[in-house]
């Protein structure tokens, strides 16, 4: 099956708070994604628990969600050829310590939960994220 061409993306509060959004689509753009949609918003406590509802059953899920809702986001769609794996490239391994040099999370986390940004793990995931976020008429 071809790869597909979109993922989500959220930039994170910590990174919101840090004043980072620029930098973090400076660096989304110079690894030629193209924003697709995009808007700043804050998540509930209901929209922070349906997005990380495959986590439910894990330890850091309460705090996930209570990091999640603590400040606004920036979502967005991303397009590029293979967007879910070239993007989860360019974010690095989830917690920074192992992220590798030059990555979004490497250059901007704090640490495993206050991690700078979220990346779609598949496609199927992608698509179900991009509906969660955008009304059809929110997306170019
Ligand atoms: N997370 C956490 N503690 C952990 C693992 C994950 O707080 O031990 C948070 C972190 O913000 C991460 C999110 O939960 O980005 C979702 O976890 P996942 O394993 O899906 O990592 P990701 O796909 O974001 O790299
Ligand atoms: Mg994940």
């Amino acid at each position: 099956m071809a790869a597909g061409n979109i993922t989500l993306t959220m930039i994170k509060p910590d990174a919101v708070r840090k004043n980072n959004i620029g930098p973090i689509l400076g660096k989304i753009n110079e690894a030629g994604f193209r924003i697709r949609a995009m808007k700043y918003t804050q998540l509930t406590k209901a929209q922070a628990e349906a997005f990380y509802a495959v986590h439910a059953e894990r330890p850091f899920y309460a705090d996930l969600v209570a990091f999640m809702t603590s400040g606004p986001i920036v979502a967005a769609i991303l397009e590029k050829d293979n967007a879910v794996q070239e993007f989860r490239k360019l974010i690095g391994s989830t917690n920074p310590k192992d992220a590798a040099p030059g990555t979004i999370r490497q250059l901007f986390a704090e640490d495993v939960q206050n991690n700078a940004v979220h990346g779609s793990d598949s496609d199927e995931n992608a698509n179900i994220e991009a509906d969660f976020h955008f009304a059809k008429t929110e997306r170019f």
